[in-house]
């Protein structure tokens, strides 16, 4: 079973992933939410309190402990866990391996998702890891739904069968990892991924997907020391924006 220490750090990063994700357009105002797996049955996720100022501003003091069945484990007074709570707590009761879930609502994923349009291997060295989302298939879960209850978040569980990413259709995308690190790392691939699709279908072109030969050649960057210093890099542009 994946899970972290519970710490100040381990809360810090999930409200770090926060902001990366709002400053990279994967989330907007106060919608979306990153969670860590703390024990067996408990987490840390991002809440809203009565002083939320969006995503973009997450800090630290709204990062906050429930256990899969939603219960506040240190939850104060006026804060409240994200009513889809159960993407995160059923992934995670689901499967071992989730360490850290990533739920934003991406205007790429909204688009691709309501058109229809299969993200496809087109490319290479430009980003391999988002390559290779392609090449695995990126699961839909055709429901536009709040994912507020546990039965939904179970079909969305099953319609991933699996796979670390899930497109929500008219609503977002789902992202499963063993760290906050790597799960945020996949979300912008995912992402880049949606988007090239996206703006490919908007210049009516279908290129051919990489050839065998050329996709032998692409080295699998999935790594934790790659998600590692992509993270590192993104939380460097955070200080700078
Ligand atoms: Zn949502």
């Amino acid at each position: 079973m994946t899970a972290q220490t519970d710490s100040p750090e381990l809360r810090a990063t999930v409200a770090t992933a926060c902001r990366v994700l709002a400053a990279n357009g994967l989330v907007e105002g106060i919608l979306g939410h990153v969670s860590a797996r703390v024990a067996d049955d408990e987490l840390v996720v991002r809440c809203r309190g009565e002083d939320e100022r969006g995503l973009r501003r997450t800090h630290p003091g709204e990062v906050w402990r429930v256990s899969l069945d939603g219960a506040a484990v240190d939850v104060p007074d006026g804060f409240t866990a994200p009513s889809e709570l159960p993407i995160h707590t059923e992934l995670m009761r689901a499967r071992p391996d989730v360490g850290a879930v990533v739920h934003a609502h991406p205007p790429a994923a909204l688009l691709a998702g309501l058109a229809g349009l299969e993200p496809r291997p087109v490319f290479g060295a430009y980003n391999i890891p988002a390559m290779r989302l392609a090449f695995d298939g990126v699961p839909v879960f055709p429901r536009p739904v709040l994912i507020t209850r546990r039965e939904l978040a179970a079909e969305m569980v099953d319609a991933m069968a699996g796979a670390d990413v899930c497109l929500l259709r008219g609503h977002g995308i789902t992202v499963a990892a063993p760290t906050v690190e790597s799960a945020v790392v996949a979300a912008i691939n995912l992402n880049v991924l949606l988007e090239v699709t996206v703006q490919l279908a908007r210049l009516g072109a279908r290129p051919p997907a990489v050839a065998a030969r050329d996709l032998a050649e692409l080295p699998d960057l999935g790594s934790a020391f790659n998600d590692r210093m992509t993270w590192q890099a993104l939380v460097a542009e955070l200080g700078e924006a």
